[in-house]
């Protein structure tokens, strides 16, 4: 069946301010940890998983927190977490406006077990917050949004879907790979995975690129990308690793990049411009392309040195 879906005109923007992902990637900043935007979805501008320098990042790649209509955090780790509660005041005005929605987990907004609350009941108090959970849709913004399933620390983490007149962006989150995986994510026109480790290097409660290869495999999406990349994949070239996943597939993957930013082509999701947004601060840290050669050369080593792995194994060693 062919139909046709009216959308507003303006083009949905996709934007990463930061592509670093895991405790230590954030720790050392060797890749931004400021989580991605989606602007005019729907009229509406939201900022995703804020990890610590997203309020920062946001400036440097020319945003403006204020024009936010809502903020989603996906699960009670600090690189999502970390700059929810002031992007949530840029968005209400210093908290001086109703105005918004903040759209979390159990654990973000009420707090679960050991994890969170991650937003304070005052920065909830001046918007809508909306509660996500694990295969419940709710409709906030004329846009439907489907919390989904994930395998993590955070035992009440999620990823989610939006849906915008049958367009469908999926976010997985942080997640381990697992059978219904796909069917969570089943439909997805763009999918963006967190893919913290190359090859088939597995690590509890994460991907790896041969887990994102099963994942794409189930779900193909039009276009796929990988992102929260750990110090692994950070050092191993993510580009060609995103070629290869690419090859394997038949699907377009992009590895993002700090200020990887492109237009969503409604009608044929495949063809967009990536755009390389300058960050004008980039002398300052690791965006500087020296600062990055050196980085491919030395993050593994120097992180092997000063004991820094990524998520979780470090609680694996302690076990033993
Ligand atoms: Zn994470
Ligand atoms: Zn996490």
């Amino acid at each position: 069946m062919l139909f046709y879906v009216q959308y507003d005109g303006i083009k949905m923007k996709l934007t990463f301010l930061g592509s670093g992902g895991g405790r230590f990637s954030a720790i050392s900043q060797r890749r931004m940890t400021g989580g991605f935007r989606i602007d005019n979805i729907n009229g509406k501008n939201y900022h995703i998983d804020p990890g610590p320098g997203a309020l920062i990042r946001t400036y440097q790649f020319g945003f403006d927190p204020r024009n936010l209509s809502g903020v989603f955090v996906s699960h009670a780790h600090t690189d999502h977490y970390n700059d929810a509660e002031i992007l949530i005041e840029a968005m209400t005005k210093g908290m001086t406006r109703r105005y918004g929605t903040i759209f979390g987990s159990t654990s973000v907004l009420n707090g679960f077990e050991k994890w969170g609350p991650c937003i304070s009941a005052y920065h909830q108090s001046k918007s809508n917050t909306v509660l996500l959970k694990p295969d419940e849709v709710v409709e906030a913004d004329g846009i439907e949004v489907k919390g989904t399933k994930t395998q993590h620390g955070d035992p009440a983490g999620v990823g989610f879907q939006l849906n915008y007149n049958g367009f469908k962006v999926s976010y997985t989150s942080d997640t381990g790979y697992f059978d219904e995986l796909g069917e969570c994510h089943e439909g997805a026109d763009i999918l963006i995975a967190s893919v913290l480790r190359p090859g088939n290097r597995t690590i509890n409660g994460h991907m790896c690129s041969r887990n994102f290869i099963d994942l794409i495999n189930k779900v193909k999406p039009k276009v796929a990308v990988m992102t929260h990349l750990g110090l692994k994949m950070i050092s191993s070239n993510p580009v060609t690793e995103a070629k290869k996943i690419s090859k394997e597939t038949g699907v377009k993957v992009i590895a993002a990049f700090d200020g990887l930013s492109f237009n969503v082509n409604y009608k044929n999701p495949k063809r967009f411009r990536i755009i390389s947004l300058k960050d004008t601060e980039s002398h300052a840290h690791s965006t500087s392309h020296t600062l990055y050669d050196s980085e491919r050369k030395n993050s593994y080593q120097l992180a092997f040195k000063n004991n820094e792995f990524d998520e979780l194994s470090i609680l694996r060693k302690r076990k033993n």
